[in-house]
């Protein structure tokens, strides 16, 4: 009867257990359906991202199943030693006089010449059109690609077609078409004096479709300094008309501006005069079994979503337990208590039954007929 008891005390522990873990992942699995509850409505454009659910209505291929962004979960992301590292030609842009940096309503714009190009990386070699930027609020991280379901404060596109293409829009629509660079925006302790060629003239450009011009630089330096790292996968543009038609490269390494600076993109821009642009991200979408590849192998650590070491080298600090880690543990160790147990009292129980059925007194069946017994 004890072992029982402790059969069951164990089974108990074990529904338990898995119960604490399977709510600790689950939350991970959340995201493609998270709602975007900001006020800001419609405000005279096709779509907007309050009402991200509408665009498949508006347009077909953002239901698709090759949909970006998405969230990178390191722990299966296939790591793929021999992903081609991706090599920039014509980023350094110090000797262009000017770059129109524009408010299109949604995003931050940076037109980009047709010099700058990945010229290697891919099959083909893809020229730069533009790069943009997505970001949300101080409450909440603005990333569209999310790491282990974290989102970073702010996330850079650089957008390149396909060179066997004539332009971005004809490039667009073909399976081949497009390559986006991505790389998180996080918070450091200094200003960037990259970024702020950028930041500091968003005054500039405060109303919606308004542009300005601003002195050529070394674009390169707006990407993080490593771009061996990185993520891969197919999906699509994270804006409609949701083409799939987008190799995407998500970089691990994280750049960093000063909190100052962030703020001043979540609160410079407006749109429709006096709304404020931010949270201009997508919910991250489903796989739908698409695979993620990793240029390296081992696992990036994420403490916080808005406060990133500062030093390069966040290798050396992953040594801890993660919480799924020690539930693991804990599981199997349960797991192996109860085999044991039950093993045990099956081996007892045998023994039991063996003793029983060599007694042929103890055999009841035969026994009730004779009046020995009454
Ligand atoms: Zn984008």
């Amino acid at each position: 009867m004890q072992q029982e008891t402790l059969l069951t005390f164990l089974l108990f522990l074990h529904i338990l257990t898995a119960r604490v873990y399977s709510s600790s992942s689950s939350s991970e699995e959340d995201e493609g359906s998270s709602e975007d509850k900001h006020k800001e409505s419609h405000h005279g454009h096709h779509w907007g991202y309050t009402d991200q659910k509408a665009w498949a209505s508006a347009f077909q291929h953002c239901n698709g199943k090759s949909q970006s962004p998405i969230n990178i979960d390191t722990r299966t992301a296939v790591h793929m030693p021999r992903l081609p590292s991706i090599m920039l030609d014509g980023y350094d842009l110090t000797d262009q006089p000017t770059l129109t940096l524009k408010n299109n309503g949604h995003t931050l714009v940076l037109k980009l010449p047709g010099s700058m190009r990945i010229v290697h990386g891919f099959d083909e070699v893809f020229i730069a059109d533009h790069l943009h930027f997505h970001w949300g609020t101080i409450e909440e991280p603005g990333s569209e690609h999310t790491i282990d379901t974290i989102h970073f404060p702010a996330e850079i596109h650089v957008v390149h077609y396909n060179s066997k293409y004539h332009n971005l829009s004809e490039a667009a629509t073909m399976p081949d078409g497009l390559a986006v660079l991505g790389a998180f925006i996080g918070i450091g302790l200094h200003e960037n004096d990259n970024y702020e060629k950028i930041l500091s003239v968003l005054t500039d450009v405060s109303i919606e479709e308004s542009n300005t011009q601003i002195p050529g630089f070394n674009v390169r330096h707006l990407l993080p300094n490593s771009l061996d790292r990185f993520y891969r996968y197919n999906g699509s543009l994270t804006t409609p008309p949701c083409f799939q038609t987008v190799n995407w490269t998500i970089f691990n390494d994280t750049i960093r501006v000063s909190r100052k600076q962030l703020a001043s993109l979540e609160e410079t821009l407006k749109v429709d005069k006096n709304h404020r642009l931010n949270k201009n991200f997508r919910a991250p979408q489903l796989l739908y079994g698409r695979q993620v590849q990793a240029s390296f192998s081992s696992r990036p650590l994420v403490k916080s979503p808005r406060i990133i070491p500062l030093t390069e080298s966040e290798d050396s600090k992953r040594d801890g337990l993660t919480k799924g880690d020690v539930l693991a543990i804990v599981f199997g160790i349960l797991f192996g208590i109860t085999v044991l147990a039950f093993v045990a009292y099956a081996y007892q129980h045998r023994k039991k039954s063996s003793k029983l059925s060599k007694d042929p007194h103890q055999n009841v069946i035969y026994k009730l007929a004779t009046k020995e017994e009454a």
